[in-house]
């Protein structure tokens, strides 16, 4: 069913509904569909095969079973909000007030919309680096925000300081950084954190972090933004038990910020979900309690699994880039003949019965020509399932 009337015209002029009234299919539904219609092995879509630790799901089951069913607090269950501060403190050595600090979402999206629809008026420039997850061209366009880009260039995926230099300027409002970074899998140095937190100040603007992979870094421990100088009082910093916990499902979401933002933040947060996942937020706070050995070996298990899925696209003949965290790797199909990856991602389930999906997915449509002949491929697969995607590809 097409659907027509004045009433769309906010989804279309947003750029959300095509110009037919259907919502725009993206690549992401169609490389799914694919992998479902061949039986191929699905390493487009980034989420684990596998169930996450005993110890939160047997909490969430208890919850439930204990009458944690109701709405909790707007700002999230005391319990969480507390174990989220405690967590801050233990692995960046931040001190944050569970009180006034701390605001438990519906998932890291919720954050993300929240405070975009905060802080951003029409017409305010937003800059984020590109590639960029999906979700923030949307947001920034409900908003009426203007969406602005410093490039990620391959094979490290790091932004350019001049470009980042030229692209922050008083009309920027928000720095809506994603690190570690989905799609690229890159991690960014502590001298490009300085330099935005030098251009937020040097342009009164605010720093948005999404570090949904704070806790899947491989060789290097995560720098949070908020832990540099000068940085935290002009940060949001936006996190997900779906991502650290392996329960995407679950959608228990948190970000932390100054007493100030977490209010203006609040006050949209409160007419969109107001509040989610009763049962899932105790279950949550003893997830984060968990001993280092928990967080070590989420980062070592998923490590093993980078490598072995890249030394199959080595195989195969792809470029592969060498991702610092996240469950993402960039594979250049250039070296294979294919100038275009999105070619190349229609026809590998019948190459080689796995699924990719092109880059290009993630950039402005001006840009895409950059980033032509790159894939994405996720490692958050069981092992087996891994051996096996690695064993076809090199066979290509
Ligand atoms: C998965 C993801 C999110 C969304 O997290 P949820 O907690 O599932 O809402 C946000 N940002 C990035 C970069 C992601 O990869």
């Amino acid at each position: 069913m097409t659907i027509s009337g004045s009433w769309q015209r906010t989804a279309r002029g947003a750029g959300l509904l095509a110009p037919d009234g259907r919502i725009a299919s993206t690549i992401f539904a169609e490389m799914s569909g694919l992998a479902q219609s061949t039986g191929a092995i699905n390493l487009g879509q980034g989420f684990p095969d596998e169930d996450g630790p005993a110890e939160v799901l047997d909490a969430a089951r208890r919850a439930i079973a204990d009458g944690v069913n109701q709405y909790p607090p707007a700002t999230g269950i005391p319990a969480l909000r507390s174990a989220i501060a405690q967590h801050q403190k233990r692995f960046y050595g931040l001190s944050v007030d569970p009180d006034r600090e701390v605001l438990v979402t519906a998932g890291a999206t919720e954050a993300l919309a929240a405070t975009i629809l905060a802080l951003v008026d029409e017409g305010d420039e937003v800059v984020t680096l590109e590639p960029f997850y999906d979700a923030y061209g949307g947001l920034i366009a409900l908003a009426r925000g203007v969406h602005k880009t410093a490039a990620l260039h391959g094979p490290e995926f790091q932004p350019d300081h001049d470009e980042l230099r030229r692209v922050v300027t008083d009309r920027t409002r928000v720095i809506l950084l994603n690190n570690p970074h989905n799609p690229t899998g890159s991690v960014l140095a502590r001298e490009t954190l300085e330099l935005i937190v030098e251009l937020a100040h040097e342009h009164d603007a605010i720093i948005v972090t999404d570090e949904v992979y704070e806790h899947l870094t491989f060789e290097q421990p995560h720098i949070p933004v908020a832990t540099l100088p000068g940085a935290r009082e002009r940060t949001v910093t936006i996190s997900s038990a779906g991502k650290t916990f392996s329960t995407t499902g679950w959608k228990i979401g948190w970000l932390v910020s100054t007493p100030e933002l977490v209010t203006a933040i609040l006050a949209v947060k409160q007419f969109l979900t107001y509040v989610n996942g009763a049962p899932f937020q105790p279950a949550i706070a003893v997830g984060l309690a968990l001993p280092d050995s928990f967080f070590e070996g989420i980062a070592r298990t998923l490590q093993a699994k980078r490598d072995l899925l890249s030394q199959g696209l080595v195989k195969a003949g792809f470029q592969v880039s060498r991702p610092g965290g996240t469950y993402f790797v960039v594979a250049d199909a250039a070296p294979l003949g294919y100038a275009d990856a999105a070619t190349l991602c229609r026809e590998l389930p019948a190459l080689a019965g796995v699924v990719g999906v092109p880059i290009s997915a993630f950039v402005h449509e001006e840009h895409a020509h950059s980033y032509a002949s790159l894939v994405r491929f996720a490692f958050c697969k069981k092992t087996e399932v891994l051996e096996r995607a690695a064993a076809q590809l090199g066979g290509l």
